[in-house]
């Protein structure tokens, strides 16, 4: 896309802007609000709500009324039953299907404070209710799609990188977003906090900052065909990007590839790991179902994605290398084998990998981005750089503007 192009897409996004502006006897544009599912790794019994600015609390019991906490008020909820018990000030007051809270001022703020002594703060409204999955509570935060979107990109990047890498980063997150709408309905929710859907940490990394940087291009998607794109993001590629379609089966045309060069001086560029065979063969093989695997090799079949090949008794197991990763990224933490684009090969009872970038080397390479943008390029030129035959349009122009997202 062109800088004219762009120049008239924000043409496109301040129109749109000025019609979602309230209009005396007309029903302005609904602005998406997105409801995140928080905290459910923890699957926490007990939960503190900390009011850091004032804010309105209402408990579901028929229409109870609503009290208002003053800033440094707490009410503590615990799960029983089918019910969420409140206690304030120590004393167990009453329970019902679940409460809200509310702030009371405009963008005030809520701390979440888990009896693991684990602290988060979100803006907006926080629902809480017993899980249908399990015996925990599910803490649920509704925030205006443009502060989510903040809120991953804060979590994501932060808020040290370059304007232009930032705002390109937003337009991956807000296509994902909308496409991965109605993810998690049956939880009565629409995305999760963490990287099943995208990292979400609320208020923390200076999301409030970030949210400002955003603002010129607080509209914009990248689109495929007339449909919203998909749109992943990866925090280095290490030179070594994969087609998002070879990684995630059945997803629709994902476009070529570029060979992203822009990455290869930051420090996840290029990693190793050196593991004791037989233990990482025999946990990782659990790990898939149950295989003992007595050897591993990779192979990278043209046109599809890399497959780890787990040998042994059994004959072969190939493995997606997705797959693989993620597995080994559950069983021995995330910084082992980082990406998806390795070598691996035995040396006595030893194996050393040898990889190229972290995370799953599709889309849009952060790292990359963040070189293009401290070089001097803007937004639109890197998205166009990771997502080759994408179009970036205002929200408003696509079908996601419609009530109900
Ligand atoms: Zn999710
Ligand atoms: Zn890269």
């Amino acid at each position: 896309m062109s800088r004219r192009a762009l120049a008239a897409g924000r043409v496109v996004v301040l129109l749109a802007l000025l019609s979602a502006a309230p209009t005396p006897g007309a029903g302005a544009a609904p602005t998406p609000v997105v409801r995140i599912d928080v905290l459910g790794l923890f699957h926490p019994q007990t939960v503190e709500l900390v009011a850091v600015d004032a804010v309105s609390f209402r408990l579901d019991r028929g229409g109870g009324p609503e009290s208002v906490l003053p800033p440094g008020a707490a009410v503590t909820l615990d799960r029983n039953g089918g019910l969420v018990r409140v206690a304030r000030a120590r004393q167990l007051r009453e329970a019902g299907r679940g409460c809200t809270v509310t702030p009371a001022v405009p963008d005030g703020r809520i701390e979440i404070r888990l009896a693991n002594g684990f602290r988060r703060v979100f803006r907006g409204t926080v629902v809480v209710r017993p899980a249908t999955a399990g015996d925990w509570l599910q803490l649920v935060a509704h925030r205006p799609l443009e502060e989510y979107v903040a809120g991953v990109v804060s979590a994501e990047l932060g808020t040290a990188a370059p304007p232009a890498a930032l705002q390109a980063l937003a337009a991956a997150v807000r296509t994902q977003a909308l496409r991965w709408r109605g993810r998690h309905a049956d939880e009565g929710c629409d995305l999760c906090d963490n990287t099943h859907c995208m990292l979400y940490q609320g208020e923390e990394n200076g999301a409030w900052a970030v949210r400002h940087v955003l603002e010129p291009l607080c509209d914009a998607v990248l689109v495929r065909g007339g449909q919203l794109a998909m749109a992943p993001f990866n925090a280095c590629c290490g030179g070594a990007p994969l087609p998002a379609a070879w990684i995630w089966p059945g997803a629709a045309d994902t476009g070529p590839v570029q060979p992203c060069d822009r990455c290869r001086e930051n420090s996840d560029a290029v990693w190793t790991a050196d593991v004791a065979g037989p233990d990482f063969l025999a946990r990782i093989g659990s790990a898939l179902g149950g295989l003992v695997p007595a050897g591993i090799r990779i192979e990278e079949p043209p046109g599809r994605s890399p497959v780890v090949v787990l040998t042994g008794d059994y004959g072969e197991r190939r493995i997606p290398v997705e797959e693989f990763r993620i597995a080994c990224g559950r069983t021995f933490g995330w910084n082992l084998i980082r990406s998806n684009r390795f070598l691996v090969r035995a040396d006595g009872d030893r194996l050393r990998f040898t990889g190229r970038g972290f995370g799953h080397n599709a889309g849009l390479c952060l790292a990359g981005a963040v070189a293009m943008a401290r070089a001097g390029a803007a937004a639109d030129a890197i998205l166009d750089f990771y997502f080759p035959g994408c179009r970036v349009v205002s929200r408003a122009s696509t079908a996601s503007s419609q009530p109900g997202w």
